[in-house]
């Protein structure tokens, strides 16, 4: 595939500035300054360089990203700043979307791609694809509490009780719960039916991908051969 091509499909922006990218000499390939826009290269393994920047092509992205607080999962945010802006901007601009939602102030793992049926399948109802949260809660967590998530709460608006798929008193006012579903505000609303009220709420694993403790607040890494096994 030619420079100009590969840059284009990997989010650099229009053939004409992707072009222009290369004809200033602000990209490498093995090293060396390619300024002809025509000029041919193996995808397999490719990497290359822009104004310094490293990237490998990638024919879809997969990536995880450990969401802070204060960011809408939503290219056209209402309130706060969008998680796409946590994002380099060939990557935001090549079509990456959130694989299911995180409220404004949930943090953790939240998964982007731009692959759709990746995305699809990772938000359907039918798949559900277990997810694990860590609750801070205003009061003290009780086995009565954790009894009632386990059995099933009534969320207003649905017609069966909803059952926590796990739920864990990791302190006093620290419960670890895993739930199937993605409904709005799911968590939160489980958490108030049991009795108690979520006062901070934290993503830490989708399926066995686990986010990683590396990984800072607001920082973004490539989901690795592994982590995509971990999600199948
Ligand atoms: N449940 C919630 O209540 N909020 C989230 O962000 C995720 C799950």
């Amino acid at each position: 595939m030619d420079l100009e091509s590969i840059l284009f499909k990997q989010g650099f922006g229009s053939r004409r500035q992707c072009r222009a990218l290369i004809a200033e000499g602000r990209v490498t390939v093995a090293g060396t300054v390619c300024t002809e826009a025509h000029t041919d290269f193996a995808l397999d393994d490719l990497t290359f360089d822009v104004d310094g920047t490293e990237w490998r092509y990638r024919e879809r992205a997969y990536l995880m990203l450990n969401k802070p607080s204060g960011y809408e999962c939503s290219r056209d945010p209402q309130h706060h700043l969008s998680v796409f802006a946590l994002l380099p901007p060939p990557l935001a601009a090549r079509g990456v979307q959130c694989v299911g939602r995180l409220d404004e102030d949930t943090t953790g793992l939240l998964l982007l791609s731009d692959d759709g049926q990746f995305v699809h399948a990772h938000t359907s109802p039918k798949r559900k694809v277990p997810k694990t949260y860590l609750a801070t809660t205003r009061h003290a967590l009780d086995e009565h509490q954790l009894q009632a998530l386990r059995d099933g709460v009534l969320l207003h608006g649905e017609k069966a009780p909803i059952a926590a798929a796990g739920a864990s008193i990791r302190g006093e006012k620290l419960l670890e719960i895993t739930v199937n579903e993605g409904k709005y505000h799911q968590v939160k609303r489980m958490i108030a039916a049991a009795g108690n009220r979520c006062e901070a709420l934290h993503r830490e694993k989708i399926g066995s991908l686990a986010l990683p403790a590396t990984l800072a607040p607001g920082a973004w890494q490539w989901l690795d051969d592994e982590a995509l096994r971990a999600l199948r």
